[in-house]
Parts: structure tokens; sequence; C-alpha cells
């Protein structure tokens, strides 16, 4: 899933600043999952914008709504009628949703209430970590199902870099070195040959290099 955090609640006032009407809009996929974008959180930060804006004798009417996708039109629609009655949006979706929501509703501002940081899971209960970059050329296969890219804090496609301490980075303790990783779990696979192949340097032309990526599926266009 998508990994967010959300901003502070005087970056999200001064975000506003502007505007006396916003319409605090949650997401119900990713940014829920990660306690950053949901009903939950729309409620929490609605309270407390009121609040801190009550203190510092500012007039602020603050909305809450939250729908199942800010990623996609067809859920957008569902915002349609709160957005019309706002000056602004607050969106607690994922820069993605965000952006959605800026095309889908032209001609009103939409700001990111959240920084969106990683495709990531939750490792264990308050901690979630980053998996996977969206290279563009998924290479999993080859390494036990370990990103290197992601995981290694040298992104090293033929590791390991030989700096690790008792199966922690060398770069960052707090993380296990992937290289360690990848060699218990192709181990554990019976893949272990794998380690003998020299891989050639990484594709980077898929990467995020060059702009904007586009997927076209001729099969799925009209
Ligand atoms: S190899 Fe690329 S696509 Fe695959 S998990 Fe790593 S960053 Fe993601
Ligand atoms: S210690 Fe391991 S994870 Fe850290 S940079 Fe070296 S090979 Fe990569």
């Amino acid at each position: 899933m998508i990994v967010a955090q959300r901003k502070n609640i005087p970056e999200l006032l001064s975000i506003v600043e502007k505007h006396r009407k916003v319409l605090l809009l949650g997401c119900g996929t990713c940014v829920t999952v990660c306690l950053a974008g949901g009903q939950r959180e729309v409620s929490i930060i609605a309270s407390a914008l009121r609040m801190v804006a009550k203190l510092k004798n500012r007039a602020l009417e603050v909305e809450e709504l939250t729908i199942e996708r800010q990623c996609d039109n067809v859920f957008l629609e569902q915002a349609a009628e709160a957005v019309k009655n706002t000056d602004a949006v607050l969106s607690l979706g994922c820069g993605a949703g965000v952006q959605a929501l800026a095309e889908r509703f032209n001609g009103k501002p939409v700001y990111a209430g959240l920084d969106t940081a990683f495709i990531g899971i939750l490792e264990e209960r308050g901690v979630w970590a980053e998996k996977c970059a969206a290279c563009g050329q998924c290479v999993l296969h080859l390494y036990g199902g370990i990103c290197p890219i992601t995981r290694c804090a040298k992104k090293m496609m033929n590791g390991p870099c030989s700096g690790s301490r008792e199966d922690r980075c060398e770069v960052n303790p707090d993380r296990p070195c992937a290289w360690q990783l990848i060699f218990k779990r192709l181990k554990e696979i019976g893949q272990l040959d794998r380690l003998k192949e020299i891989k050639p340097p990484k594709n980077w032309r898929p990467s995020q290099s060059g702009g904007c990526r586009t997927i076209v599926r001729e099969d799925h266009r009209v």
C-alpha cells in the first residue's frame, strides 16, 4: 500500500490560511490502512483544526467527508456536492489522490494534508517500512523476493557490501542488512546458486527519471 503521514496542525492551518470554509477529505483505501487519512483521522484532524483556529480567533469552518478512493474518478463524484459548497479542499489522500482531485475539480483550490512517503507494509504495530520504489522493472525473482533497491541502503544489485554488523545494515543499524535477508531467503528456498550469477547493471529507463511515466493498455482503450 501507499504509506503516508499527516502534516502537523500548524502546517495544515497555514496551508488553508486563505480560506474560511474548507472540506477535509479523507480516503478509504491505503491511507486508512496506514492510519493517516481515513474517516477516523478526518474526524480527529477536523476537531484539532477547529480548536486551534478558535484559539487563534480565526474564522474557519471545516466540513468532513471520506470517500472510498481519491485516486479514482468514479469515487470522486461522491465528493462533488461537498466540494462545490466549500472554498477549498484539504485532502488526506496520497499525492495521486490530491492530483486526481485537482484535475477533476479544476478551479477549486486543492491542498495536500499528508506527506506521501512510500510503498510499504506494516512490519509491526506502529511501524511501516518501505518495500518497493516502483522502479518499473521488478527483479524480485532474482533475490528471493527481497528488494535490494528499497531495502539495501546502497541499492546493491550484487551484494553484500561487507559492512554489515550482526545482521544490521552499516548505513542504518536500525534496519536488517537486506543482503543477509536475501541470502537467508535464497537458502530457505534452495536457490543459493542465484548468488553465483553476477547481475548486470539494472535498466533504470523504466524508473522515475524522465518525467511522468504512463502505462498504455491498448486492449482497454476505447
Ligand atoms: S525491484 Fe523494483 S518493482 Fe520490484 S519491489 Fe523493488 S523497487 Fe519495487
Ligand atoms: S550492510 Fe547490507 S543493507 Fe546495508 S548497505 Fe551493506 S549490503 Fe546493503
